[in-house]
């Protein structure tokens, strides 16, 4: 019901094969965020039309609306929110976490008072993997405790090892066979923490393996070492998700390193803001000096909206604030991240990953490639 299968390599990047119980799909490959149980703005018919295979669902949104036993009753995600391919749920814990003084963390869990009525909310690894199963997801996710960054020595000791104590808890309370539960390694840029947490976290044998408490505000020189070290430590024949990573050029430097799945909200967020990927970086479609150009947003793309909107009208909806300019960015833009993977894919078959990730570098990074990006690659076995 649940397998991974790696069909080619280029260094450490590959290409694999996921099967779940609502499909078969490739990676690597970035999945959109559906924060409410709905990708904003966009249709499942969209979704697929645009090449997503796995959309995210929000544990904590749902459960404080509808409710995650009003969703099982009415089929599960697939069935209520009528996307019948595969699904993944977060445990709610990031977001809980993300509250700041509405949350208090202790070894049960996190209490938090919801930010829709202020009721007050106990989330518990129990808890959260019942709403996981009840909202039905293929992929459901270990509750961890993400800190923030920066975070003290002492206070990220503490939160790898109630993050691990969390896991073996979640795993408990799992009960469907039906739902792969990927364990999350934490440890913020400290590498020995980093380490400490990977191997401790491996020794569970879960069916794939997340990469957890990253892109939360440090410096990119401190990301990719704990990305680097992470993908070497992970055992090589399961699935590895850098979680809440969604900017193109940190997709092109992990797939380097060997990571085989993503999520952000980053693509529909920044076109919500009139924003548009491209390989060069994104265009502020907000700017007068698009409202007299034909063209489209990337004359390379197949969305719907780069065959039929020029940049001049869609610039012109930006500023009226229609839904449609709304709707065509955050297309365009998960559009653009799917390419981006589709691309990668391609690249790791023909085993030149090295040659797509330094044009993709090219166009992206005229002034100059940084170090980090060139660590990736080097590290990755891509460079040199
Ligand atoms: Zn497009």
């Amino acid at each position: 019901m649940f397998e991974f299968s790696i069909t080619a390599r280029s260094g450490r990047a590959r290409a694999g094969l996921l099967t779940t119980p609502h499909g078969v799909v490739k990676t690597p490959l970035f999945m959109p965020v559906g924060t409410q149980g709905s990708v904003k703005g966009i249709s499942p018919r969209e979704l697929k039309e645009i090449g997503s295979q796995i959309v995210l669902a929000n544990t904590y949104h749902l459960l404080l609306r509808p409710g995650p036993e009003r969703v099982r009753a009415l089929g599960g995600l697939h069935w209520f929110a009528a996307y019948d391919g595969p699904w993944l749920t977060d445990s709610g814990g990031f977001q809980v976490m993300s509250l700041g003084d509405l949350r208090k963390i202790d070894e049960q869990g996190v209490t938090f008072r919801s930010h829709l009525n202020g009721d007050l909310v106990v989330l518990t690894p129990e808890r959260s993997i019942e709403a996981q199963e009840a909202l039905g997801a293929d992929i459901i996710m270990a509750f961890d405790e993400c800190p923030p960054y920066p975070s003290s020595p002492d206070y990220l000791k503490a939160s790898v090892g109630r993050t691990l104590r969390w896991l073996e808890r979640s795993l408990k309370a799992k009960t469907r066979p039906d739902q792969a539960l990927f364990a999350i390694a934490q440890g913020g840029v400290d590498l020995e923490l980093r380490r400490t947490s990977v191997l401790a976290t491996v020794a569970f044998d879960t069916p794939g393996f997340a990469i957890g408490g990253l892109a939360v505000g440090e410096p990119k020189e401190d990301m990719y070492p704990a990305v680097e070290l992470s993908t070497r430590l992970l055992p090589d024949h399961k699935p590895r998700y850098l979680m809440g990573v969604g900017h193109p050029e940190d997709l092109v430097a992990a797939v380097a390193l060997g990571v085989d799945m993503f999520d952000c909200v980053y693509p529909t967020r920044t076109g919500r803001f009139g924003y548009a990927l491209v390989p060069e970086g994104r265009l502020n479609l907000k700017l007068s000096r698009y409202l007299d150009d034909p063209r489209p947003i990337d004359p390379a793309c197949d969305c719907y909206a780069c065959t039929h909107y020029s940049r001049a009208y869609l610039s012109h909806l930006v500023r009226a604030e229609e839904i449609l300019a709304l709707r065509m960015l955050s297309l365009h833009n998960l559009r653009y991240l799917h390419r981006l993977m589709e691309a990668a894919w391609e690249a790791i078959q023909s085993r030149d990953y090295g040659a797509f990730a330094r044009e993709f570098a090219g166009r992206r990074f005229r002034e100059g490639i940084p170090p980090w990006f060139t660590l990736a690659l080097r590290e990755g076995g891509h460079w040199g």
